[in-house]
């Protein structure tokens, strides 16, 4: 899953960053509204975290333009512990969530895997595609209740697939997912991770379409 990261705060940028790095997300990050909005543009980010006091453009400028040209995009704002009607308007134009400052790492995760839920139209914590489940909270995976052993970028692929059942995503598309900015994407890496998760899921699991790219059929 890829995050858009607008914060100004170096300090609070960097371990925000980190953390969800770690928890498996591919994380950009932005320091002002402006670069905000031009990431927004060009990239597709299935989770906004934004800060609401921002150099450039304010905060609830940048969720107002989003929302303005119809982008969905789940979006969980930053704000000041005094700041009650900062997240009021927060949440009434646009925003789906909110953490007040300081905020625990574990719990933003939390947050975030809640809305990435909410989005996919799951109430089940768990991902379940006939015998394999995938757990987002702890990356753990099984196969017919047989834990699997996936590297976190397998994970992060295969999760891409399973969010949406029935997609083809390209390379491209699935590159975006597993990679941040700055991440050194080596080459035919898609194609590796595939071949890896073919070994251990079986040969029809994720389907080749030719030319497209790839997907998990819808069950049922
Ligand atoms: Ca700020």
């Amino acid at each position: 899953m890829r995050l858009l990261l607008v914060e100004d705060d170096l300090m609070v940028g960097e371990s925000v960053q980190k953390g969800l790095r770690q928890d498996g997300f591919a994380v950009d990050w932005v320091q002002d509204g402006e670069a905000a909005e031009l990431a927004l543009e060009n990239g597709v980010y299935d989770l906004v975290v934004l800060d609401l006091g921002l150099p450039r453009k304010d905060g609830i400028d940048v969720l107002s333009g989003l929302r303005a040209k119809e982008n969905s995009v789940p979006v969980l704002i930053l704000t000041a512990r005094d700041a009650v009607p900062d997240r009021v308007r927060g949440l009434d134009r646009g925003a789906d969530d909110y953490l007040i400052k300081p905020f625990d790492l574990d719990e933003l995760a939390a947050r975030v895997r809640a809305l990435l839920r909410r989005r996919a139209g799951r109430a089940e914590p768990l991902m379940r595609h006939g015998d394999l489940v995938l757990n987002p909270a702890t990356h753990e995976a099984s196969l017919a209740g047989t834990p699997l052993a996936l590297s976190a970028r397998e994970f992060a692929l295969l999760e891409a697939l399973l969010d949406r059942p029935g997609a083809v995503l390209s390379r491209a598309q699935l590159e975006e997912r597993i990679y941040g900015w700055g991440e050194e994407i080596e080459s035919n890496t898609v194609e590796v991770y595939v071949h890896s998760l073919r070994k251990k899921l079986g040969t029809g699991f994720i389907r080749n379409v030719r030319g497209v790219g790839y997907m998990i059929p819808r069950r049922g």
